[in-house]
């Protein structure tokens, strides 16, 4: 399966991310796409960038090279209860967030219940609508509760590319096990590259091949089209 919008790229402005906002755009044209979605790391994370990046995301335009560029942010859970490093008035001035763990943030891995509960409290904040790489092993979660939460909060759990390639290794198995409770449950999958660099983005074949094999149908991935992907967000069609 092709997407059409990535939501999950990283500039240089995460500060341990290679390619601009120019060389991304010209990336996502090559490759098919029709959107792409910035994501840089929120401020807690070591290197990333200040909140001031995120309110200046106003000067980007909407469409480059063809490629309509949607503001996001991936957002770190930086306390139990699922506060972010992200406040709500700059969350809001965005198209959307995914929210994740991260090492080096404040919050260290706990018990699965304690993980579980900081994601599902996270998505009371609007914005949030993605949960990015929930499979990650180093921060395990329940999945039935989470991918219950998500689906009643109308919010998309990520298979994410980059865990099957260079990054939070042994995340096979609980991408599985996530993308089978969204396949039961009837909620939404994301397919993400999390490119930290322009020849990785749209790269979500591993991802998908996950999803599809766990049960996940077409039409639960919410950035297969932009048409469908927008009104997902919430966001004008133009
Ligand atoms: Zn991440
Ligand atoms: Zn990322």
């Amino acid at each position: 399966m092709r997407i059409q919008a990535d939501l999950h790229v990283h500039t240089v402005a995460s500060g341990h991310a290679f390619s601009t906002v120019a060389e991304i755009a010209a990336a996502a044209r090559m490759t098919g796409l029709r959107a792409v979605g910035l994501a840089d790391h929120g401020p807690a994370l070591p290197g990333g960038p200040h909140p001031y990046h995120f309110s200046a995301m106003r000067f980007l335009p909407r469409v480059m090279n063809g490629i309509r560029i949607l503001r996001g942010v991936e957002a770190n859970l930086v306390g139990p209860k699922g506060e972010l490093d992200m406040p709500s008035p700059l969350l809001d001035r965005l198209d959307y967030a995914l929210v994740g763990f991260h090492d080096g943030c404040g919050l260290k891995p706990a018990s699965i219940r304690k993980n579980t509960r900081a994601l599902v409290a996270a998505m009371a904040e609007p914005r949030v609508r993605i949960l990015a790489h929930p499979g990650n092993p180093a921060f395990p979660v329940d999945p039935a509760e989470l991918v219950e939460a998500a689906t009643a909060h109308r919010v998309a759990v990520e298979i994410n590319n980059a865990s099957f390639t260079l990054a939070r290794s042994g995340s096979e198995e609980p991408c599985r096990r996530l993308a089978a409770e969204v396949a039961r449950q009837g909620g939404w999958v994301c397919l993400s590259s999390d490119a930290h660099v322009a020849v990785d983005v749209g790269r979500v074949d591993r991802a998908w091949a996950v999803a599809r094999e766990a049960g996940v149908r077409p039409d639960q991935v919410i950035n297969r089209t932009l048409e469908g992907l927008l009104r997902f967000l919430g966001l004008p069609a133009t």
